[in-house]
Protein backbone atom coordinates (compact mmCIF):
# COMPACT_ATOMS: atom_id res chain seq x y z
CA UNK A 1 0.00 0.00 0.00
CA UNK A 2 1.49 3.53 -0.59
CA UNK A 3 0.55 6.27 1.89
CA UNK A 4 -0.17 9.57 1.52
CA UNK A 5 3.52 11.56 0.65
CA UNK A 6 5.23 13.40 3.20
CA UNK A 7 7.67 16.35 3.41
CA UNK A 8 9.45 15.13 5.94
CA UNK A 9 10.07 11.30 6.58
CA UNK A 10 11.88 10.84 10.59
CA UNK A 11 13.11 7.52 10.91
CA UNK A 12 13.11 6.85 15.40
CA UNK A 13 11.22 8.24 17.80
CA UNK A 14 13.42 8.69 20.73
CA UNK A 15 14.44 12.01 21.93
CA UNK A 16 16.02 13.17 18.47
CA UNK A 17 13.62 12.08 16.37
CA UNK A 18 10.71 13.39 18.22
CA UNK A 19 12.30 17.01 18.94
CA UNK A 20 13.63 17.20 15.47
CA UNK A 21 9.85 16.31 13.88
CA UNK A 22 8.44 19.13 16.33
CA UNK A 23 10.34 21.43 14.47
CA UNK A 24 9.97 20.73 11.41
CA UNK A 25 6.20 20.54 11.35
CA UNK A 26 6.00 24.15 11.41
CA UNK A 27 6.93 23.90 8.12
CA UNK A 28 5.87 20.80 6.29
CA UNK A 29 3.90 17.27 6.73
CA UNK A 30 5.93 15.30 8.83
CA UNK A 31 5.20 11.51 9.65
CA UNK A 32 7.90 10.03 12.20
CA UNK A 33 8.64 5.73 11.76
CA UNK A 34 9.71 3.81 15.21
CA UNK A 35 10.30 0.01 14.93
CA UNK A 36 9.56 -0.52 18.54
CA UNK A 37 5.90 -0.48 19.70
CA UNK A 38 7.26 2.29 22.56
CA UNK A 39 8.81 5.49 21.61
CA UNK A 40 12.04 6.23 23.99
CA UNK A 41 12.39 2.44 24.34
CA UNK A 42 16.35 2.64 23.69
CA UNK A 43 18.54 5.50 24.64
CA UNK A 44 16.16 8.13 25.33
CA UNK A 45 14.32 5.88 28.26
CA UNK A 46 17.22 4.57 29.38
CA UNK A 47 19.42 8.05 30.42
CA UNK A 48 20.59 9.70 33.51
CA UNK A 49 18.46 12.45 32.72
CA UNK A 50 21.31 15.23 33.51
CA UNK A 51 21.81 18.74 32.23
CA UNK A 52 25.14 20.09 32.90
CA UNK A 53 27.50 22.53 30.85
CA UNK A 54 30.72 21.23 32.18
CA UNK A 55 30.50 17.82 30.22
CA UNK A 56 31.70 17.04 26.52
CA UNK A 57 33.51 18.77 23.90
CA UNK A 58 32.63 22.59 23.64
CA UNK A 59 29.80 22.31 21.23
CA UNK A 60 28.64 19.85 23.19
CA UNK A 61 28.64 22.35 26.22
CA UNK A 62 27.37 25.09 23.58
CA UNK A 63 24.65 23.04 22.45
CA UNK A 64 23.72 22.31 26.04
CA UNK A 65 23.37 25.98 27.19
CA UNK A 66 21.47 26.84 23.73
CA UNK A 67 19.14 24.36 25.23
CA UNK A 68 18.92 25.79 28.19
CA UNK A 69 16.18 28.46 28.06
CA UNK A 70 13.73 25.70 26.37
CA UNK A 71 14.06 23.06 29.06
CA UNK A 72 13.82 26.18 32.08
CA UNK A 73 10.70 28.38 29.99
CA UNK A 74 9.06 25.80 27.33
CA UNK A 75 6.64 27.37 24.98
CA UNK A 76 3.33 27.97 26.48
CA UNK A 77 1.33 24.39 26.86
CA UNK A 78 4.18 22.08 25.71
CA UNK A 79 3.98 20.25 29.31
CA UNK A 80 1.96 20.66 32.30
CA UNK A 81 4.81 19.93 34.76
CA UNK A 82 8.30 21.52 34.69
CA UNK A 83 10.60 20.11 32.58
CA UNK A 84 13.70 20.25 34.72
CA UNK A 85 14.75 20.71 38.39
CA UNK A 86 17.40 21.95 40.19
CA UNK A 87 20.18 19.76 41.33
CA UNK A 88 23.84 20.89 40.93
CA UNK A 89 26.73 18.83 39.61
CA UNK A 90 30.12 17.85 42.44
CA UNK A 91 32.42 17.05 40.70
CA UNK A 92 35.17 14.83 42.66
CA UNK A 93 38.32 13.73 42.62
CA UNK A 94 40.69 11.20 44.87
CA UNK A 95 43.24 12.61 46.61
CA UNK A 96 45.83 11.32 43.92
CA UNK A 97 44.12 13.22 41.15
CA UNK A 98 44.53 16.48 42.74
CA UNK A 99 46.26 17.73 39.77
CA UNK A 100 43.78 16.90 37.67
CA UNK A 101 40.70 18.31 39.36
CA UNK A 102 42.84 21.90 38.94
CA UNK A 103 42.74 21.27 35.08
CA UNK A 104 39.12 20.17 35.00
CA UNK A 105 38.08 23.37 36.79
CA UNK A 106 40.51 25.23 35.02
CA UNK A 107 39.00 24.14 31.37
CA UNK A 108 35.65 24.26 32.53
CA UNK A 109 35.65 27.76 33.45
CA UNK A 110 36.33 29.43 30.97
CA UNK A 111 32.81 28.61 29.50
CA UNK A 112 30.85 28.74 32.95
CA UNK A 113 32.16 30.76 35.24
CA UNK A 114 29.84 30.22 38.10
CA UNK A 115 31.40 27.09 39.22
CA UNK A 116 33.85 26.88 42.08
CA UNK A 117 36.57 24.75 43.95
CA UNK A 118 35.57 23.10 47.17
CA UNK A 119 38.34 21.40 49.49
CA UNK A 120 37.10 18.55 50.67
CA UNK A 121 35.23 19.43 53.53
CA UNK A 122 33.09 21.54 51.24
CA UNK A 123 32.40 18.57 50.14
CA UNK A 124 31.41 16.19 52.49
CA UNK A 125 29.07 19.60 53.81
CA UNK A 126 26.97 18.76 50.50
CA UNK A 127 27.01 15.17 50.57
CA UNK A 128 26.79 13.65 53.68
CA UNK A 129 28.49 9.96 52.60
CA UNK A 130 32.12 11.00 51.37
CA UNK A 131 34.73 10.49 53.07
CA UNK A 132 37.39 13.43 52.91
CA UNK A 133 40.31 11.61 54.02
CA UNK A 134 39.97 10.23 49.95
CA UNK A 135 39.13 13.28 48.59
CA UNK A 136 40.62 16.01 47.21
CA UNK A 137 38.16 17.79 47.12
CA UNK A 138 35.15 18.80 44.41
CA UNK A 139 34.45 21.43 41.74
CA UNK A 140 30.48 22.53 42.20
CA UNK A 141 28.62 23.62 39.11
CA UNK A 142 25.44 24.84 40.71
CA UNK A 143 23.38 25.55 38.09
CA UNK A 144 23.11 21.73 36.55
CA UNK A 145 19.48 20.21 36.55
CA UNK A 146 17.82 16.69 36.62
CA UNK A 147 15.25 16.25 33.15
CA UNK A 148 12.24 15.11 33.66
CA UNK A 149 12.86 12.93 29.99
CA UNK A 150 9.72 11.52 29.79
CA UNK A 151 7.78 15.13 30.20
CA UNK A 152 10.34 16.28 28.13
CA UNK A 153 10.05 13.37 25.39
CA UNK A 154 5.79 13.47 25.76
CA UNK A 155 5.74 17.21 25.11
CA UNK A 156 7.93 16.82 22.09
CA UNK A 157 5.27 14.17 20.88
CA UNK A 158 2.27 15.95 21.38
CA UNK A 159 3.65 19.18 20.04
CA UNK A 160 4.06 17.31 17.12
CA UNK A 161 0.64 16.45 16.78
CA UNK A 162 -0.68 19.14 17.41
CA UNK A 163 1.07 20.65 14.55
CA UNK A 164 -0.60 18.13 12.32
CA UNK A 165 2.50 15.90 12.72
CA UNK A 166 2.02 11.61 12.70
CA UNK A 167 4.37 9.17 14.73
CA UNK A 168 3.37 5.53 13.40
CA UNK A 169 5.23 2.63 15.86
CA UNK A 170 5.51 -0.91 15.56
CA UNK A 171 6.65 0.72 12.09
CA UNK A 172 10.21 0.17 10.99
CA UNK A 173 11.64 1.09 8.24
CA UNK A 174 13.39 -1.74 5.76
CA UNK A 175 14.35 0.14 2.83
CA UNK A 176 15.00 3.54 1.12
CA UNK A 177 14.50 3.93 -2.23
CA UNK A 178 15.85 7.43 -4.41
CA UNK A 179 13.32 8.88 -6.13
CA UNK A 180 14.36 11.72 -8.84
CA UNK A 181 13.14 13.93 -5.65
CA UNK A 182 13.15 12.69 -2.58
CA UNK A 183 13.02 8.85 -1.26
CA UNK A 184 10.94 6.18 -1.23
CA UNK A 185 10.23 4.69 2.05
CA UNK A 186 9.59 0.96 3.12
CA UNK A 187 8.01 0.64 6.52
CA UNK A 188 6.75 -3.07 6.45
CA UNK A 189 4.97 -3.65 3.46
CA UNK A 190 3.52 -0.18 3.29
CA UNK A 191 5.69 2.27 0.88
CA UNK A 192 5.79 6.67 1.50
CA UNK A 193 7.21 9.14 -0.68
CA UNK A 194 8.78 11.27 1.19
CA UNK A 195 10.67 14.82 0.35
CA UNK A 196 13.23 14.41 2.92
CA UNK A 197 14.39 11.82 5.39
CA UNK A 198 15.77 12.53 8.56
CA UNK A 199 18.16 10.14 9.92
CA UNK A 200 17.71 9.98 13.63
CA UNK A 201 17.81 6.40 14.47
CA UNK A 202 20.28 6.35 17.46
CA UNK A 203 22.36 3.10 17.54
CA UNK A 204 21.21 2.39 13.88
CA UNK A 205 21.82 5.67 12.16
CA UNK A 206 24.60 3.66 10.15
CA UNK A 207 22.14 0.84 9.89
CA UNK A 208 19.24 3.00 8.09
CA UNK A 209 22.12 5.00 6.13
CA UNK A 210 23.24 1.80 4.34
CA UNK A 211 19.69 1.34 3.21
CA UNK A 212 19.76 4.87 1.39
CA UNK A 213 23.55 3.83 -0.23
CA UNK A 214 25.19 6.21 1.85
CA UNK A 215 28.34 6.01 3.26
CA UNK A 216 28.72 5.58 7.03
CA UNK A 217 29.81 8.12 9.32
CA UNK A 218 31.55 5.47 11.69
CA UNK A 219 29.38 5.35 14.39
CA UNK A 220 30.75 3.42 17.50
CA UNK A 221 27.28 2.32 19.99
CA UNK A 222 28.86 2.10 23.69
CA UNK A 223 26.84 -0.01 26.67
CA UNK A 224 26.66 2.26 29.76
CA UNK A 225 25.31 1.08 32.72
CA UNK A 226 23.05 2.34 35.49
CA UNK A 227 21.33 1.10 38.86
CA UNK A 228 19.41 2.07 41.51
CA UNK A 229 20.07 1.33 44.99
CA UNK A 230 18.24 2.55 48.15
CA UNK A 231 19.63 6.05 49.93
CA UNK A 232 21.22 5.91 53.24
CA UNK A 233 17.66 6.81 55.27
CA UNK A 234 19.90 8.52 58.44
CA UNK A 235 20.34 11.52 55.74
CA UNK A 236 18.24 14.14 53.67
CA UNK A 237 19.72 12.48 50.40
CA UNK A 238 17.45 14.52 48.29
CA UNK A 239 19.49 17.55 48.71
CA UNK A 240 22.81 16.24 47.43
CA UNK A 241 23.99 17.74 44.06
CA UNK A 242 24.62 14.86 41.61
CA UNK A 243 28.56 13.52 42.43
CA UNK A 244 30.65 12.61 39.19
CA UNK A 245 34.13 11.46 39.29
CA UNK A 246 36.54 13.64 37.32
CA UNK A 247 38.03 10.72 35.86
CA UNK A 248 34.98 9.27 34.77
CA UNK A 249 35.08 6.30 36.90
CA UNK A 250 31.40 6.37 38.49
CA UNK A 251 28.50 8.79 39.53
CA UNK A 252 25.71 8.82 41.65
CA UNK A 253 22.46 10.74 42.23
CA UNK A 254 19.47 11.03 44.36
CA UNK A 255 16.29 9.69 41.97
CA UNK A 256 13.31 9.85 44.75
CA UNK A 257 13.93 7.68 47.91
CA UNK A 258 16.65 6.01 45.93
CA UNK A 259 20.16 6.61 44.31
CA UNK A 260 20.96 6.04 40.47
CA UNK A 261 24.28 4.96 40.15
CA UNK A 262 26.76 3.81 37.10
CA UNK A 263 30.32 2.72 36.65
CA UNK A 264 30.62 5.12 33.54
CA UNK A 265 31.22 2.40 31.04
CA UNK A 266 31.69 2.67 27.76
CA UNK A 267 32.22 -0.73 26.00
CA UNK A 268 31.71 -0.76 21.84
CA UNK A 269 28.77 -3.23 21.24
CA UNK A 270 26.61 -3.33 18.02
CA UNK A 271 23.21 -1.78 17.70
CA UNK A 272 20.97 -3.75 19.67
CA UNK A 273 18.92 -3.89 22.61
CA UNK A 274 21.43 -3.73 25.23
CA UNK A 275 21.42 -5.73 28.69
CA UNK A 276 23.98 -4.73 31.50
CA UNK A 277 26.66 -6.87 32.78
CA UNK A 278 26.51 -7.73 36.50
CA UNK A 279 30.02 -6.68 36.69
CA UNK A 280 29.78 -3.13 35.53
CA UNK A 281 27.21 -2.58 38.54
CA UNK A 282 29.99 -4.58 40.85
CA UNK A 283 32.60 -2.32 39.36
CA UNK A 284 30.72 0.86 40.13
CA UNK A 285 29.54 -0.54 43.59
CA UNK A 286 33.61 -1.27 44.47
CA UNK A 287 34.27 2.36 43.50
CA UNK A 288 31.51 4.33 45.48
CA UNK A 289 32.19 2.18 48.60
CA UNK A 290 35.51 3.27 48.36
CA UNK A 291 35.01 7.11 48.25
CA UNK A 292 31.93 7.20 50.56
CA UNK A 293 30.70 5.16 53.79
CA UNK A 294 28.04 3.79 51.75
CA UNK A 295 27.62 -0.23 51.93
CA UNK A 296 25.48 -1.21 49.16
CA UNK A 297 24.04 -4.59 49.52
CA UNK A 298 20.81 -4.72 47.54
CA UNK A 299 20.69 -3.18 44.02
CA UNK A 300 16.99 -2.72 43.55
CA UNK A 301 17.28 -2.92 39.61
CA UNK A 302 20.03 -2.37 36.46
CA UNK A 303 19.73 -1.29 33.34
CA UNK A 304 22.26 -0.49 30.25
CA UNK A 305 21.53 1.20 27.28
CA UNK A 306 23.70 3.00 24.14
CA UNK A 307 25.78 5.84 23.52
CA UNK A 308 26.40 6.53 20.01
CA UNK A 309 29.37 8.26 18.87
CA UNK A 310 31.87 9.15 16.05
CA UNK A 311 35.42 9.44 15.48
CA UNK A 312 35.60 12.76 17.30
CA UNK A 313 32.83 12.56 19.67
CA UNK A 314 30.74 15.64 18.34
CA UNK A 315 27.10 14.88 17.15
CA UNK A 316 26.47 14.67 13.45
CA UNK A 317 23.37 17.18 12.49
CA UNK A 318 23.45 17.82 8.67
CA UNK A 319 22.70 16.80 4.67
CA UNK A 320 24.61 14.02 3.94
CA UNK A 321 27.44 15.77 1.65
CA UNK A 322 27.05 13.00 -1.35
CA UNK A 323 23.41 11.77 -1.36
CA UNK A 324 20.82 14.58 -1.86
CA UNK A 325 17.94 14.96 1.06
CA UNK A 326 18.90 12.39 3.13
CA UNK A 327 19.61 14.51 6.61
CA UNK A 328 21.79 13.03 9.75
CA UNK A 329 21.00 13.91 13.02
CA UNK A 330 23.26 11.14 14.82
CA UNK A 331 25.97 10.42 17.26
CA UNK A 332 24.71 12.29 20.45
CA UNK A 333 26.85 10.44 22.95
CA UNK A 334 25.78 10.80 26.25
CA UNK A 335 24.17 14.26 25.52
CA UNK A 336 21.58 14.01 23.50
CA UNK A 337 18.64 14.41 25.91
CA UNK A 338 19.98 18.00 27.55
CA UNK A 339 20.95 19.07 23.71
CA UNK A 340 17.72 17.99 21.82
CA UNK A 341 16.00 21.57 22.42
CA UNK A 342 18.72 23.63 20.68
CA UNK A 343 19.64 20.27 17.93
CA UNK A 344 16.22 20.08 16.65
CA UNK A 345 16.13 23.81 16.21
CA UNK A 346 19.49 23.76 14.05
CA UNK A 347 17.96 20.37 11.96
CA UNK A 348 14.77 22.98 11.13
CA UNK A 349 17.05 25.52 9.92
CA UNK A 350 19.79 23.64 7.84
CA UNK A 351 16.54 21.56 6.27
CA UNK A 352 14.50 24.49 5.40
CA UNK A 353 18.05 26.60 4.80
CA UNK A 354 17.30 29.60 6.82
CA UNK A 355 19.83 30.87 9.56
CA UNK A 356 21.49 29.00 12.51
CA UNK A 357 18.81 30.24 15.39
CA UNK A 358 20.48 33.58 16.50
CA UNK A 359 21.07 32.17 20.57
CA UNK A 360 22.68 28.75 18.71
CA UNK A 361 25.21 31.63 16.83
CA UNK A 362 25.60 33.37 20.00
CA UNK A 363 27.17 30.10 21.62
CA UNK A 364 29.61 30.44 18.73
CA UNK A 365 28.42 27.06 17.09
CA UNK A 366 28.87 27.25 13.25
CA UNK A 367 27.20 24.75 10.94
CA UNK A 368 30.58 23.21 9.87
CA UNK A 369 31.21 22.09 13.84
CA UNK A 370 28.32 19.78 13.20
CA UNK A 371 28.56 19.01 9.24
CA UNK A 372 28.62 15.30 8.28
CA UNK A 373 31.70 16.31 5.65
CA UNK A 374 33.67 17.04 8.73
CA UNK A 375 34.58 13.19 9.21
CA UNK A 376 34.00 11.89 6.34
C1 LIG B 1 22.92 5.09 30.94
C2 LIG B 1 22.80 6.34 30.07
C3 LIG B 1 22.87 7.59 30.68
C4 LIG B 1 22.69 8.75 29.91
N1 LIG B 1 22.65 9.95 30.56
C5 LIG B 1 22.37 11.07 29.85
C6 LIG B 1 22.20 12.31 30.53
O1 LIG B 1 22.32 12.39 31.76
N2 LIG B 1 21.89 13.41 29.79
C7 LIG B 1 21.75 13.35 28.41
O2 LIG B 1 21.49 14.38 27.78
N3 LIG B 1 21.92 12.18 27.75
C8 LIG B 1 22.21 11.05 28.44
N4 LIG B 1 22.36 9.86 27.79
C9 LIG B 1 22.36 9.85 26.32
C10 LIG B 1 20.97 9.95 25.74
O3 LIG B 1 20.13 8.97 26.33
C11 LIG B 1 21.08 9.73 24.22
O4 LIG B 1 22.02 10.65 23.67
C12 LIG B 1 19.75 9.98 23.53
O5 LIG B 1 18.71 9.27 24.15
C13 LIG B 1 19.83 9.59 22.06
O6 LIG B 1 18.55 9.76 21.50
P1 LIG B 1 18.20 9.17 20.08
O7 LIG B 1 16.82 9.61 19.80
O8 LIG B 1 19.29 9.52 19.13
O9 LIG B 1 18.29 7.58 20.27
P2 LIG B 1 17.20 6.52 20.71
O10 LIG B 1 16.47 6.96 21.92
O11 LIG B 1 17.88 5.21 20.78
O12 LIG B 1 16.16 6.56 19.52
C14 LIG B 1 16.43 6.01 18.24
C15 LIG B 1 15.19 5.28 17.83
O13 LIG B 1 15.31 4.85 16.46
C16 LIG B 1 14.58 3.66 16.34
N5 LIG B 1 14.98 2.97 15.11
C17 LIG B 1 16.20 2.45 14.82
N6 LIG B 1 16.19 1.91 13.57
C18 LIG B 1 14.94 2.08 13.08
C19 LIG B 1 14.31 1.72 11.86
N7 LIG B 1 14.96 1.08 10.89
N8 LIG B 1 13.01 2.04 11.69
C20 LIG B 1 12.32 2.70 12.67
N9 LIG B 1 12.87 3.05 13.85
C21 LIG B 1 14.17 2.75 14.06
C22 LIG B 1 14.91 2.91 17.62
O14 LIG B 1 13.95 1.93 17.92
C23 LIG B 1 14.93 4.03 18.65
O15 LIG B 1 13.69 4.17 19.33
C24 LIG B 1 22.53 8.67 28.51
C25 LIG B 1 22.48 7.42 27.89
C26 LIG B 1 22.61 6.26 28.66
C27 LIG B 1 22.53 4.93 27.98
Amino acid sequence: MTDRPVDFAVIGAGIAGTSAAYELAKHGTVKVFEMEATPGHHSTGRSAALYTECDGLPPLRRLAMASRDFLTDPPEGFADAPLVHDRGVMFVALEEHEDKLQLFYDDQHALVPNISRLDASDALARCDVLRPERLAGGVLEPDAMDIDVHTLHQGFISGLRSRGGELQTSSPVTGLERRSSGWQVQVGSDKVDAGIVVNAAGAWCDVVGAMAGVRPIGLVPKRRTAFIFGAPEEFDHQSWPMVVDVEAMFYFRPEGPNLLASPEDQTPVEPQDIRHDELDVAMAIDRIQEVTTMQIRHVRSAWAGLRSFVADNVPVVGMDPDVDDFFWLAGQGGYGIMTSPAMSRITASLITASELPADVIGRGLAEADLAPARIR
